[in-house]
């Protein structure tokens, strides 16, 4: 074997490496399409007087336990939790909220009423299938400082203004429940688990788990039997405090008289355990069983428990893949974008790169919305002029010795097939006019 095969050979028994488990590359097929949906969500969110705000992806463990709470989904069985080399507990970030609010405690922003967007990754271990990834995108959007329904009337009328903006109205539902204050929550939660303790055999065996953990939780079980038992069970509106109730019937009627319709779920429970109030979901029937697709809610506690002032806020997270499923039924993102150049500069010989390398900078620099190409590999004119042409190029420049001795560039337009040489000695002028028209 000579030494020059060697390599190849020994590459070939390499075990190739795969991604994680539920966590996915976005190519650049798809890349460009997640890239317009994310710019329209902040430029829409910083029309709201949304500023965005990134936090860390990774916190310590505490963070998430205080405030999604201990007996959750997330915190039982979710969190991507390890010990760095100091022996700290840290968690991948599962959601957004938690992070947001030790952020604005820990800067201090507290003072003035708050608008803050996120967008990044989320960790989760769950069972990956359609819409649910174990590392997945969120946007999310939380309001401090806004207590009462006005805040919610414009959260609930911006994500109109988004399924509107991305040709989705017709494809989403809100669901709107109130789940009390945490006082009547607490009551109602004692009616229920008495209640439930009568037919304790009989739950599915996550509820009968949840009965001493999260029994709120029971209210969203989907096994058939536990429906039923459900069916005589209390329901937390007769424990509502009466300024909770007002409030939330205040909310439905300004929805309506905006034309926002909204369906009221009284099984809309969330799982997270900072909730308080109004919460609600845009559910929508392009998803399948994963149909939520934008959540969130009220919580007028977790900025104090997190050790800040007393602050009253309301929030939403949106997840991106599904809104990306939802995208890929309509035009947004069913056309194909395909890579195209602008401009694509051929070289006849490496040794006139450097030349090539001052003309593409000047074009950026002139140009700095357009797709500018140099052929950086070897090969003849005609291969250059075919990845030119895979592009669709709409210019293609030629450096060949000619050009280089005489300091020009020949151009042709693509689309006409004229050809002009153009003298790049005088600052560029006239090869800019030329592309400029
Ligand atoms: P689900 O009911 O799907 O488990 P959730 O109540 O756990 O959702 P939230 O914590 O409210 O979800 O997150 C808000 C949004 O983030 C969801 O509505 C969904 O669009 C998205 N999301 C949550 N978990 C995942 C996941 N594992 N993969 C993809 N998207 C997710
Ligand atoms: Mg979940």
């Amino acid at each position: 074997m000579s030494d020059k095969e060697k390599p190849r050979q020994e590459s070939n028994l390499v075990e190739k490496i795969k991604a994680v488990r539920g966590m996915h590359d976005i190519t650049p097929s798809r890349s460009r399409h997640w890239a317009a949906m994310e710019a329209k969500l902040a430029e829409l969110l910083n029309s709201y007087g949304y500023a965005e705000i990134r936090t860390p992806l990774v916190e310590s463990t505490h963070l998430f336990k205080r405030s999604i709470g201990e007996v959750t989904d997330i915190i039982e069985k979710e969190m991507y939790t390890f010990g760095d080399r100091n022996d700290d507990s840290l968690s991948l970030r599962p959601e957004g909220t938690a992070s947001c609010v030790r952020a604005v405690i820990e800067q201090s922003l507290l003072d003035i009423p708050q608008k803050l967007w996120y967008c990044g990754p989320m960790f989760r271990y769950e069972r990956p299938q359609k819409g649910r990834q174990r590392q997945f995108h969120q946007i999310g959007g939380e309001a401090f400082g806004f207590e009462g329904i006005q805040v919610e009337l414009e959260t609930l009328i911006m994500h109109q203004r988004f399924w509107q903006s991305l040709g989705l109205s017709e494809h989403v539902e809100l669901e709107v429940n109130s789940i009390g204050t945490i006082a009547c929550r607490a009551r109602y939660k004692e009616a229920l688990v008495s209640y439930l303790e009568g037919y304790q055999k009989d739950l599915d065996e996550d509820s009968q788990r949840r009965l001493g953990s999260n029994p709120l939780r029971i209210l969203d079980s989907k096994d058939a039997g536990t429906r039923r038992i459900l069916e005589g069970a209390p329901v937390l509106d007769d424990f509502m405090h009466k300024d909770s109730k007002s409030s939330f019937e205040l909310l439905q009627s300004k929805l309506s008289d905006l034309g926002i319709h909204a369906r009221r779920n009284d099984r809309l429970v969330r799982g997270l355990d900072y909730y308080n109030d109004t919460v609600f979901e845009w559910v929508s029937g392009l998803l399948g069983s994963q149909a939520t697709v934008c959540a969130g809610g009220r919580y007028d506690a977790l900025v104090e428990q997190l050790g800040g002032k007393p602050t009253p806020a309301f929030g939403f997270a949106m997840g991106l893949e599904r809104l990306m499923l939802m995208l890929e039924e309509t035009e947004f993102a069913r056309l194909d974008v395909p890579e195209i150049a602008d401009f694509y500069v051929v070289v006849a010989d490496a040794a006139f790169q450097s030349r090539a390398f001052e003309v593409t900078e000047a074009i950026r620099s002139r140009f700095p919305s357009k797709a500018c190409y140099q052929h950086l590999n070897a090969g003849s004119m005609k291969s250059q002029f075919k990845r030119a042409d895979r592009l669709r190029a709409s210019y293609v420049l030629v450096i060949a010795q000619q050009e280089y001795e005489t300091q020009s560039v020949s151009v042709k337009n693509m689309t006409t097939g004229e050809q002009h040489s153009c003298d790049v000695s005088q600052d560029f002028a006239s090869l800019f006019e030329l592309l400029a028209a």
